[in-house]
């Protein structure tokens, strides 16, 4: 790494020049001694265009999706227009305070209810809570409200939820956190959920099921219909983990096709920022029979108006959010959705599933793909042939693409398929992007059979080698090495 401002300050260089004191106060007249400096601050003296080199070194030490691709599958990492931040930072929306009378917040009430109202059509749902602050809380709302529900009709019985094995892992943590059991259900050799293994599973006992489409496996669960029959016959209720909603943007409508309930990742397909823990949300939509179970307020409209709605407040499984949720994220997500229409979502959506399978037409020569056939908006490729043979692994793989300048797919999820590598472009890479990651992909296959030592090595080129992933969580020292 070159070095640091720190290093080369000179005493007396500086970058500014302030106006002389006009009342020379001693600072002992203003302070406390005890809050007094003993000492001078260690700053470093160095000029302006010194300052600017050091921060916008810093600021691309990372990857971000602005420096080149992100195919970071299950995470949708799409560009996100810059024009989002300019209206969200737009005085008309920052100044406002949550606690100012409904009259003097018509404007971001009206934005509320339409992004509400425009999410339930994307996703044929009833309505929309915009409250949750992440897809994981808006999984624990929409488990709530199954347990609400149940509740409502004296289900008592009610105890366990179902799961595929390729579930993200906060789907049986959610269920947990609210008190289910999780029973897991087996995925088929088609990568699809195993009917007959549940039929067995399902009983009275059963209180719903939780499914992503498409699956983590980027494909598309083809026996919704009867999935929805098996689990609706026992009062069962869907619950659909629509994160990652790219692939069926403007086709195809889950609440019209049996599920119940669905949350959406606006950090993810609605192109809102995401990524360092947020902000985001996870609002959840709802068909006709669970509107009394959502959380309080929702956004409705009257003659004289938009209002904050409390009327079903006895029903509801109450609030999870202080006031209303990420505003500043909703604006964004509101701005993407308007910009684009119907027809422009649907292109996106498209765009998305042709960009995947592009890659993986390209890939499916020099890497093991468990399911080769069409793809969603992402596929799941593994090493398990560079492994066998070379000796090298995903993660072998995964860092030297970073020294090939792209960002690693997600590695070793879902659980299912040893040595995964969960790949999704996005609609927002250029075809000539795309060739670069197959050529980059197709050059790290090679080097993986003719010198397999370069991988193990990998990255080179990026400040921080490898790092040991379970201490650098819990140790957050962004120069820690695994050597140390
Ligand atoms: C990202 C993701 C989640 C969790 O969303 P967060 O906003 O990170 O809490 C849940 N399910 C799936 C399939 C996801 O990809």
């Amino acid at each position: 790494m070159s070095k640091t401002i720190f290093e080369y300050s000179s005493d007396g260089r500086h970058g500014v020049i302030l106006p002389e004191r006009e009342i020379d106060i001693p600072l002992s007249d203003m302070f406390d001694e005890a809050q007094l400096r003993k000492k001078d601050a260690r700053l470093p003296q160095v000029s302006k265009l010194e300052v600017m080199r050091h921060y916008i070194g810093l600021s691309s030490l990372n990857h971000f999706i602005e420096k080149g691709m992100y195919p970071l599958g299950s995470c949708t990492m799409k560009y996100n227009p810059k024009v989002h931040d300019h209206l969200a930072k737009h005085t008309c929306f920052a100044n406002l305070h949550p606690l100012q009378p409904e009259s003097t917040i018509q404007g971001a009430l009206e934005l509320m209810y339409e992004l509400q109202h425009d999410l339930a059509e994307i996703s044929g749902m009833a309505n929309v809570t915009l409250q949750p602050s992440a897809g994981a809380q808006g999984e624990y709302v929409g488990i709530k409200i199954i347990a609400q529900y149940h509740k409502a009709k004296g289900n008592t019985h009610k105890t366990k939820i179902i799961i595929p094995d390729s579930a993200h892992g906060t789907n049986p943590a959610t269920c947990r956190l609210v008190g289910y059991d999780v029973v897991e259900l087996k995925s088929d050799e088609n990568g699809r959920c195993d009917i007959a293994q549940l039929r067995e599973l399902v009983d009275e006992n059963t209180a719903g099921f939780m499914l992503t489409n498409p699956s983590t496996l980027g494909l598309f669960e083809t026996q919704i219909e009867e999935i929805a029959e098996i689990i609706h016959s026992v009062d069962a209720l869907i619950y659909m983990d629509g994160a990652n909603l790219n692939a069926l943007l403007g086709i195809s409508q889950p609440g019209k096709g049996g599920f119940d309930i669905i949350h959406f990742n606006l950090h993810k397909t609605f192109s809102t920022p995401h990524g360092g823990g947020g902000p985001g949300a996870g609002p959840v939509g709802v068909v006709e029979k669970l509107l009394p179970f959502l959380p309080v307020p929702m956004v409705e409209k009257n003659d004289e108006g938009y209002y904050l709605d409390y009327s079903h407040e006895d029903s509801s499984i109450g609030k999870v959010q202080s006031f209303y949720g990420n505003f500043g994220v909703l604006i964004r997500a509101y701005v993407y959705i308007k910009m684009l229409g119907g027809k422009g979502l649907r292109r996106a959506g498209e765009n998305a599933i042709i960009n995947a399978n592009y890659i993986q037409a390209h890939l499916k020569d020099y890497y093991h793909i468990m399911h080769p056939e069409f793809c969603m908006h992402e596929f799941v490729a593994d090493s398990s042939w560079q492994k066998k043979k070379y000796g090298v692994n995903t993660t072998d793989i995964a860092k030297r693409l970073l020294d090939k300048g792209f960002h690693a797919p997600t590695v070793y999820f879902p659980l299912i398929i040893p040595e995964a590598m969960m790949i999704e472009p996005t609609e927002t890479e250029s075809l000539e992007t795309l060739d670069m990651f197959i050529q980059a992909m197709i050059e790290i296959a090679k080097e993986a059979e003719e010198n397999p030592a370069l991988l193990h090595e990998a990255p080179t080129t990026t400040p921080v080698r490898r790092v040991d992933d379970v201490r650098a969580v819990k140790q957050l020292d962004p120069i820690f090495k695994i050597e140390d």
